[in-house]
């Protein structure tokens, strides 16, 4: 259809009510594979980073504040990137045609000639109620729903909503943008005849790790909402299933569902810790408190690569990210992994060994503490002497170890390939949110970790809860009660299985 083959062509896409497992598989493609990503206030920022790194992203923002485009600016926008040969991808929250303006975008399209395509997304309009427990229709409770903009002014007397027809209307009443009327609407809705029973449930963030709800009836919610100080952006839910709440409450019954945890690792390695506190319900904060800095690799170090068999014995790793980076290196030297030979590997843990796993290489020695102390005590039924050790490592790595192994006649050649350096970018604005909203709990893996972030003297603002330190093992609780850190716990095993079971147990306490 395209017929123009310099012209672009505009990807109207839906991005989902908020939680990235609910982004249909079209719309991560047409993400990773953008030249320019305009995206929304409700658009999950996390999306952004499947984008590619060149990628143009552009902020389109939340219409009524400050640092957005108009309508006009979005639509000449889509059409001056797609007229210069770009493929553009307009990421909508929730589906692009639920009250997203999308269909106003695409008409300007192709008013314009530009080629489009559109990717509908889950709406929040059923999700949220549905993360909230609420089903949209039941055959008990209700035969149809209806989907209503709460941007109308009902006190006006040209308003595009029939209130008594709405008031009289059987059936699930869903409000979206609807917060700040609220009052307005639950008023109109009574004055035309609804019972002021009927139960209304209000979602906010609906599916992310930081939903909240609350629920009351057209004559309470008004008031309990200011209370309670909610806020947009949330979905109302007006009916009888609201009443299903009770019973099907599956997401907020989770066992860490309102629990905020930050997760300081570096950003390519915290998505396993995320991930498995997040399938807890946990709301988790992932701020990233260094990046490893890849260092390279001198002539001399290269050629010592190129005969790596024959030069030593033992490859012995302390981090996945060594394996990662010294492999990276090895593959360009040799292009078969037998360039190894009978080499000896050891490493210190599990997830190390996992990445080793990936190569189907297994190593001769892994403590089953996973420490580098213990590491070092593993090796205790081989014969060291004269034997030649090569450590790829980090410039910040414990050097207990080698000490250990020259000590027991090993030689021993540690070889620097990467650094890490302070985490400064807030690109998902996590940190932002730490600083105004606080955690309850933040985790320290390693005792690097816990230094560099003291180092970043991050606090929440006064009145926000402030996080109980959990870490993951001895080495660790020591150099956070150096640094006058509180601990709240020190996980069994220094796994993050571990790590996790002793948020819940906090978090359940
Ligand atoms: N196209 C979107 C709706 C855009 S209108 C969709 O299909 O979901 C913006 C309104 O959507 C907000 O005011 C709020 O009412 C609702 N909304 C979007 N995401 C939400 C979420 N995660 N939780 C609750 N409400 C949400």
């Amino acid at each position: 259809m395209n017929a123009r083959p310099d012209v672009g062509k505009v990807y109207l896409v839906g991005a989902g009510p908020g939680s990235l497992d609910l982004v249909t598989l079209r719309a991560r493609q047409l993400i990773e594979q953008a030249d320019v990503v305009v995206y929304d206030y409700l658009c999950n920022p996390a999306m952004l980073a499947w984008a590619r790194a060149d990628a143009e992203k552009i902020y389109a923002g939340k219409s009524g504040t400050a640092h957005t485009l108009s309508q006009d600016e979005i639509n000449a926008l889509l059409v001056d990137r797609a007229l210069a040969g770009r493929q553009v991808l307009r990421l909508k929250g929730g589906d692009p045609y639920v009250f997203g303006r999308g269909g106003e975008e695409a008409q300007v399209l192709v008013r314009a000639g530009v080629p489009f395509e559109e990717v509908p997304g889950v709406t929040s309009a059923i999700a949220a109620p549905a993360y909230a427990g609420i089903p949209v229709t039941h055959r008990d409770f209700a035969s149809m729903v209806t989907f209503i903009t709460g941007h109308e002014d009902p006190s006006k007397p040209d308003s595009a909503l029939d209130w008594r027809q709405l008031a009289q209307l059987r059936g699930t009443k869903i409000f979206l943008m609807g917060v700040e009327r609220l009052r307005h609407i639950t008023r109109r809705l009574i004055e035309e005849g609804a019972s002021p029973e009927t139960p209304v449930a209000l979602v906010r963030w609906g599916t992310t790790t930081r939903q909240e709800s609350m629920e009351g009836t057209l004559a309470t919610v008004a008031d309990l909402v200011e209370q309670r100080g909610f806020k947009a952006p949330a979905i109302t839910i007006i009916g009888d299933v609201v009443k299903l709440r009770r019973e099907l409450n599956w997401y907020e019954m989770l066992p860490l569902f309102g629990q905020r945890v930050v997760v300081t690792r570096t950003r390519q390695q915290a998505s396993a810790l995320t991930e498995k506190l997040v399938r807890l319900g946990a709301d988790v904060l992932e701020i990233p408190t260094i990046h490893i800095v890849p260092l390279p690799w001198e002539k001399a170090r290269i050629q010592q690569l190129e005969r790596i068999a024959e030069s030593y014995d033992w490859l012995v790793f302390t981090s996945p990210n060594a394996v990662e980076l010294f492999f990276a290196e090895f593959f360009k030297v040799h292009p078969d992994i037998r360039a190894l030979g009978n080499m000896n590997l050891a490493v210190v843990g599990p997830a190390t060994a996992h990445k080793l796993a990936e190569l189907h290489l297994k190593p001769k020695i892994q403590p089953k503490v996973y420490t580098t102390e213990k590491l070092a005590e593993s090796f205790a039924g081989q014969e060291l002497s004269g034997k030649r050790f090569c450590l790829p490592h980090g410039r910040l790595a414990d050097p207990l170890l080698a000490d250990h192994l020259r000590d027991q006649g090993g030689v021993v050649d540690e070889w620097i390939i990467y650094d890490t350096q302070p985490e400064k970018a807030d690109p998902t604005g996590t940190r932002a949110r730490y600083i105004h909203e606080g955690a309850h709990w933040i985790t320290f893996t390693s005792s690097s970790t816990a230094e560099n972030w003291h180092a970043l003297q991050l606090s929440p603002a006064s009145g926000m809860p402030r996080p109980k330190a959990v870490s993951m093992g001895p080495v660790t609780t020591g150099t956070l009660q150096k640094l006058g850190y509180e601990i709240a716990a020190q996980s069994e095993q220094a796994t993050l299985d571990s790590l996790v079971e002793t948020i819940r147990h906090l978090g359940i306490e």
